[in-house]
């Protein structure tokens, strides 16, 4: 099988895959790669850091990566959901869903060590990195694959997981639906005056949402949304300017934030492949699904996605079959849409200023905070369990 990006999907699926059973897969990746001297620096494996669910976590633990990955991780216990000057919070614990961690946080390097080192431990799998392919021919029983070094492939199952902007997506005819939001995430990591104690914050102002996930040592991840223009400025300040106004949005009982790295942005786009399977050939991760990183789901969806299209075709005769690759999307489908419009409207409802709606966002959170079984329905959902 031939799959098409080697970044957080990509390397995934090629994991899952030869875990349920594949033969030989060849990964292109159009970045070079460092490994196994160094954590990759690629589009994917970059400087952000991500928020992995319980759910995602167990998939890890059954590729045998879950300790590697742990070394460099913070645990989640608690999720604490709050809006700027309102009352009303909640707080998602890992003890009431009888676990001991929501999930982990992981810088993107590490996470790209840990799969990447995986992926070239397996003989089966052939990275060929830098390196691009420069087109595709449907053949009768799959797709001939060129590569910009004038290497052909042939494969019965063609995956793109090649990001938002698939190429490989848009030569198998499929289009896309792109939204931009006009909003950029801002993101950093910086260092706290003490323990952050597990607690990964989730704070709703204004202007968009902030989060502060915990970080192994005393850092946190930022991840800081707001209109375009907002981002400029917030790019422009000084450190200490920037970090003043991120004490003061803060909920009271974080640690005081004391120092800040080198702060990257990401336009946020949304994109829904319009098909994610014709025969011979399924879109993945990114170039299927973008997601507003509001709760840190994209990624969690994704790796959902992909456990069930390993188990389906990963041991199959014909894994590029459309009636399989189609009862994959179709069984998909109702997660995708749930998580898809979930992240979507929750930004957008947490902004809007009318006394009713705030009114009803505060009663929503205290709501959640009062009945156990409500967040633990809500907090199931967003840990993919
Ligand atoms: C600010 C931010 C924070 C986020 N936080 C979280 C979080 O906390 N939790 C979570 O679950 N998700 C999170 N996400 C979402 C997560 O990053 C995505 O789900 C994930 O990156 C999807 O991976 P991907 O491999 O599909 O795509 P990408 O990460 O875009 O990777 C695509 C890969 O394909 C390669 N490529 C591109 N074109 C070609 C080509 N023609 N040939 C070969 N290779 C090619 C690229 O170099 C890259 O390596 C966040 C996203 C953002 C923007």
């Amino acid at each position: 099988m031939l799959i098409v990006g080697g970044g957080m999907a990509g390397a995934m699926l090629a994991l899952l895959l030869r875990h349920h059973g594949s033969g030989p897969v060849t990964l292109v990746e159009s970045h070079p790669l460092t490994l196994p001297d160094a954590p990759p620096l690629t589009p994917s494996f970059d400087a952000r850091s991500t928020a992995l669910s319980a759910g995602t976590l167990q998939v890890l633990d059954m590729l045998g990566l879950g300790q590697a990955l742990r070394e460099h991780a913070a645990a989640i216990h608690t999720v604490h959901v709050s809006r700027q000057s309102r009352l009303g919070i909640t707080r998602m614990r890992a003890e009431e869903e009888g676990l001991s961690q929501l999930g982990a946080v992981v810088e993107n390097r590490w996470l790209g060590y840990v799969l990447l080192q995986a992926v070239y431990a397996d003989p089966a799998i052939t990275v060929r990195a830098p390196a691009r392919l420069t087109g595709i021919r449907r053949r009768v029983d799959g797709y001939e694959a060129t590569l910009d070094d004038g290497d052909t492939l042939h494969t019965p199952l063609l995956i793109a997981a090649d990001g938002a902007n698939s190429q490989t997506r848009e030569w198998l005819g499929i289009s896309a639906r792109r939204t931009d939001l006009g909003h950029d995430a801002l993101i950093a990591n910086l260092a706290l005056d003490g323990d952050h104690q597990g607690i990964a914050y989730e704070r709703f102002l204004n202007q968009g949402p902030l989060a502060l996930l915990p970080l192994p040592g005393q850092r946190v991840a930022l991840v800081w949304t707001g209109p375009r223009a907002q981002v400029d400025d917030w790019m422009q300040q000084d450190d200490d300017t920037l970090l003043t106004t991120l004490n003061e949005c803060r909920p009271a009982d974080a640690p005081m934030l004391t120092a800040m790295g080198q702060r990257q942005r990401y336009p946020l786009v949304l994109s829904h492949a319009c098909a994610q399977a014709v025969p011979f050939a399924v879109v993945v991760g990114n170039a299927a699904h973008t997601l507003h990183p509001v709760a840190g789901q994209g990624f969690n969806l994704t790796v959902r996605d992909l456990t069930l299209l390993a188990e389906q075709v990963g041991g199959a005769q014909n894994p590029g079959d459309l009636t399989r690759l189609n009862a994959y999307v179709e069984a998909r489908e109702a997660d995708q849409a749930l998580i898809g419009q979930a992240s979507r409207w929750l930004p957008e409802l947490f902004r809007v200023q009318q006394p009713l709606f705030a009114h009803t966002r505060q009663l929503g959170l205290v709501a959640l905070d009062i009945f156990p079984g409500l967040r633990r329905g809500f907090a199931r959902r967003a840990m993919g369990l």
